[in-house]
């Protein structure tokens, strides 16, 4: 999960990483009262959205008065940025900025282990100066099991450029930014500029962080953190069921049972679609060992997409049993029972495969086909996806 940056902030003050004072506005009304409380002077009112460059975007703006700080809330609040439209906007004291630089720890995946980048060149687009001039941006391998400790910091201090005074100040400020980052189990935690200010503070004025989702049971507030307004209310449904499910674009639903069949799924239906002009609605993995109710679970979050103009269930029986899936199929039939209006086209095989495809005979469901092959169930669905919105547009 990436997080906004006011809660970035709000863990490197956890851990003691300096930032400068700020608060959340939604209205420009907002934005004024939340300047005066601090202070009445020089403000800097930010989009809170997740992605970088807002400054360039013109998403970050200063202030020198609170009626000023309105005004800027004004522009900025309802902008489109890089296709996230914002809602709030973070308005912080504003800092006296002598330099600005970057640091940056990350998990990478590939070495096995972190790597913290550093530069006495930062406030610019980092992917650029890691392009345009590779030795202005350290690049220090981290032992996860060490971390950084002082040591690290002053190698990572002085492979950056820092001078002696400078590194100094700096590195209990890294100290910090690797406990947000270990503390917290980031897997990037990314400052953008750290400056030094005219006062001769180490301030972190802008703060990406990447949380691991899969440690989230070790973070009791780590729930808190989730934008529930802007989480897309069928994955909010299909995540507190426990399933696994993305929303694509497209119209046909698709279900199967392991991540690798679902993409091969997903695949063969894009390319039984390209005729139709139709595609996945969605990636819905059952999971392994998946009973009737887990299928049946699945069917219903789908079957709730207004997209969805038909379902392809594919499911190729290990674990997971043919016959608990045609349950599932049934029972999520019965229980929406006249609301059910979509065709699912059903492809069944391997362990109890006889078994599976008797319930649903004998279930005898006007909306269910049973295809035995998986090209040829796509290409059904697909027609069939295509057929209901042709049946659409008749009625109109
Ligand atoms: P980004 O463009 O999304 O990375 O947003 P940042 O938070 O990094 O802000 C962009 C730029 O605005 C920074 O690099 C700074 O130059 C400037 N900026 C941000 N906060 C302050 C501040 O408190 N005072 C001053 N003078 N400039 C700021
Ligand atoms: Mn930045």
């Amino acid at each position: 999960m990436d997080l906004y940056e006011y809660q970035a902030r709000e863990l490197f003050e956890a851990h003691g990483v300096p930032v400068s004072a700020g608060i959340v506005a939604s209205t420009p009304q907002e934005a004024e009262s939340a300047a005066r409380e601090l202070g009445g002077g020089l403000v800097v009112v930010k989009a809170q959205v997740k992605t970088g460059g807002r400054g360039k975007a013109g998403g970050v703006k200063l202030a020198r008065s609170p009626q000023e700080a309105a005004d800027r809330a004004e522009e900025i609040l309802g902008m489109d940025i890089k296709g996230h439209k914002v809602r709030r906007v973070l308005v912080a004291s504003g800092a006296d900025i002598a330099r600005e630089f970057y640091f940056s720890v990350l998990l990478d995946r590939s070495e096995r282990r972190c790597l913290a980048m550093c530069s006495v060149d930062g406030g610019v687009d980092i992917e650029t100066l890691a392009k345009e001039r590779p030795e202005a941006l350290a690049k220090v391998a981290v032992d996860p099991n060490v971390g950084i400790d002082e040591a690290k910091a002053r190698e990572i201090a002085s492979a950056a450029g820092f001078d002696a005074e400078t590194g100094e100040k700096a590195v209990p400020v890294l100290l910090k930014l690797w406990d947000v980052y270990s503390g917290e189990d980031a897997t990037l935690v990314e400052v953008n500029p750290l400056v030094l200010t005219e006062q001769g503070e180490i301030v972190a004025l802008d703060g990406k962080v990447t949380l691991d989702d899969n440690a989230r049971f070790r973070h009791s507030g780590h729930e808190a953190l989730v934008d529930k307004a802007a989480e897309d209310p069928l994955e909010a449904k299909a995540k507190a069921l426990g399933l696994n499910y993305v929303k694509l674009d497209g119209q046909v639903g698709v279900i199967g049972n392991g991540a690798g069949l679902v993409m091969s799924t997903l695949d063969v239906v894009a390319y039984a679609g390209e005729e139709y002009g139709v595609g996945p609605a969605n990636f819905l993995d059952i999971g392994g060992g998946a009973d009737a109710n887990v299928m049946s679970n699945g069917l219903a979050v789908i079957l709730g997409d207004p997209d969805v103009r038909s379902v392809f269930v594919n499911v190729f029986g290990g674990i997971t049993a043919c016959d608990e899936v045609a349950k599932g199929i049934v029972a999520a039939l019965d229980a929406l029972g006249e609301a059910a209006s979509k065709p699912i086209v059903v492809r069944l095989d391997g362990n109890a495969v006889a078994e599976g495809r008797a319930i649903l005979a004998q279930a005898n469901h006007p909306l269910v086909t049973l295809v035995d092959t998986m090209d040829g169930a796509a290409a059904k669905a697909a027609q069939l996806a295509a057929g209901s919105d042709a049946k659409q547009s008749d009625a109109k």
